[in-house]
């Protein structure tokens, strides 16, 4: 239905018409679109006839899914979708600290987990749970019988099953939340429609079909699984998620599976290429690579190119506050690379996209000059969760119309193709996380009790972040002990590799931790 937003419909169409054909695969276990309806309407059943949902007047209703990646997480992310919600992902790797924020930010309705969520409802986690807690491997199953394999359109298990509730362009779909400057997590809030928007309009671009079988690295905490699963899904092609334990053999993962699409940021690609398991031609059956989340080595590019002869290679660029992706740029001998830094562009905004580069004071700049990266379009997101400050300054009203202002620095060239320059401010990327370095510093500060402390990202190689160093004013301090208070309140990909305590911290002149000059002590002493 064209006035059906619903992020569920396409697996429901599917399994409609090739109700065997394979949704997800994972371990030794697979889920046909039949299945995989099923499961998500039988989920969204409970859901829907909790009293406590009917009761809940206030909207959008939020569905929290605690779960590692696999086929449990899929199903309760598509039943919360099933059920008209907006489903709300929190890292398995979040300490408790951190999930009882984003619990207390969303008021969410339900939760569900899987096995491994259930393992951190503590006390405290329970008691700020929502009314309805549901293990999303014990939904009890509307139908009883076997698939009448014999009649696709009007099997028995189908006949049942009622179709996804009906969500306009402007209902919530999901809130993922990233790290925030000021210690806390923010939640951005993406519209039924900017996702819709998304994946019809990246599957054209990609041209996904239905025979293709379809990587996902992703956790669902991280909107890039938004464009691995609902991309695949619209497809109707098969999802094969790799496990967390199989990530150094992901090449033979997707020679095994004989993928055709692999999604991944490319750090996966540079980390493969350290343990040389990428060999020229080593995988042949890739018609299409989806590098994204974090800028793409040129280097990298070229390998993986060799290694996939067969492959388009797409690089991918967005925020999460612009819908997973909103820049493309296919990789290819005469590709445009961003000068002196040595990155593949990011080419140009899809289909509903708009992009330009502005200055401080938001005026569009010519061709040739760097600037802000702004981002306008249909894939805006509704802003931050409770935060209409925050929200009305990073998505402001330019000329009339409205634009996310991405913090990264940009250029368009003179054939029109944008390249990004690096951050204008202090977030990283390390391993496609996004990192505040200042939401570091501000649980550095609190475990350190020390008011002057800095993080910087460090090393860095091929231009891109590998790990992160901090900093405390003062004494020395046991570090071992500084770590475990930091697991406390970040996750792990945020958590210093090393905190160094240093008599005087440099300042800038005004008067700020003067990060570079913490860089280039970690340079002098690696000389
Ligand atoms: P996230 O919201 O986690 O997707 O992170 C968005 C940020 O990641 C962007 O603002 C960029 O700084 C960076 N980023 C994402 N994709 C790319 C890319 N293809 N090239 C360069 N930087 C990227």
């Amino acid at each position: 239905m064209a006035d059906d937003f619903n992020l569920a419909s396409a697996v429901w169409r599917h399994s409609r018409v090739t109700p065997h054909a394979t949704a997800i695969a994972y371990k030794n276990q697979t889920l046909s679109y039949e299945q995989y309806a099923c499961r998500a309407r039988d989920l969204a059943m409970q859901l829907v006839r909790s009293p406590a949902w009917q009761e809940r007047s206030v909207k959008p209703l939020k569905v929290g899914i605690l779960a590692s990646r696999g086929i449990d997480a899929c199903v309760a992310m598509l039943g919360a979708c099933w059920a008209g919600a907006a489903y709300v992902p929190i890292g398995l790797k979040l300490p408790q600290d951190r999930i009882l924020a984003i619990l207390a930010a969303c008021e969410l309705t339900a939760i569900i987990v899987d096995a491994e969520g259930a393992k951190l409802l503590t006390d405290a986690v329970l008691a700020a749970c929502p009314p309805i807690l549901i293990r999303a491997d014990q939904v009890p199953s509307e139908d009883h019988g076997h698939v009448d394999s014999s009649n696709h359109i009007n099997s028995p298990l189908l006949g049942k099953l009622a179709a996804p509730v009906q969500v306009a362009a402007e209902d919530l779909a999901y809130v993922i939340f990233t790290s925030g400057t000021t210690g806390v997590p923010k939640g951005v809030m993406i519209s039924a429609g900017s996702a819709q928007n998304y994946v019809t309009t990246i599957v054209k671009t990609l041209d996904l079909h239905a025979t293709d079988r379809a990587l996902e690295t992703c956790e669902l905490s991280f909107d890039f699984s938004v464009h691995n699963m609902f991309a695949t899904w619209q497809a109707g092609a098969a999802l094969h998620i790799l496990p967390t334990t199989l990530v150094m053999n992901a090449v033979k993962f997707a020679r095994n599976a004989q993928l055709t699409v692999w999604n991944s940021v490319p750090s996966l690609a540079g980390m493969l290429q350290q343990i040389k398991a990428l060999q020229p031609g080593c995988l042949p059956d890739l018609r299409i690579t989806v590098f994204g989340g974090e800028a793409l080595p040129q280097t990298a590019a070229r390998q993986w190119q060799d290694a996939a002869p067969n492959a388009r290679i797409f690089n991918l660029y967005g925020p999460t506050e612009a819908t997973v992706f909103c820049l493309a740029q296919v990789f290819s001998c005469d590709t445009a690379i961003t000068a002196g830094r040595d990155f593949v562009a990011i080419g140009t905004p899809l289909g509903g996209c708009q992009a330009m580069v502005v200055d401080t004071e938001g005026t569009e700049l010519p061709d040739g000059m760097t600037g802000e990266l702004a981002i306008g379009g249909v894939q805006l997101a509704q802003g931050y969760l409770g935060k209409p400050q925050l929200t009305s300054q990073k998505f402001p009203v330019l000329n009339g119309k409205r634009w996310y202002l991405t913090g990264d620095f940009a250029v368009r060239d003179l054939s029109g193709v944008f390249h990004c320059l690096g951050r204008i401010d202090n977030q990283i990327k390390v391993s496609g996380y996004r990192i505040e370095l200042e939401e570091i510093d501000a649980a550095l500060r609190q475990v350190s009790g020390r008011d002057l402390v800095g993080t910087v990202a460090w090393p860095i190689a091929d231009g891109t972040p590998k790990g992160i160093v901090g900093f405390v004013a003062g004494s020395p301090i046991d570090p071992a002990e500084l770590t475990i208070a930091l697991k406390q309140k970040l996750p792990p990909y945020m958590v210093p590799n090393r905190v160094i305590a240093l008599e005087i911290i440099p300042l800038n002149s005004s008067g700020k931790v003067d990060r570079r000059a913490l860089a280039e002590l970690l340079k002098i002493e690696s000389t």
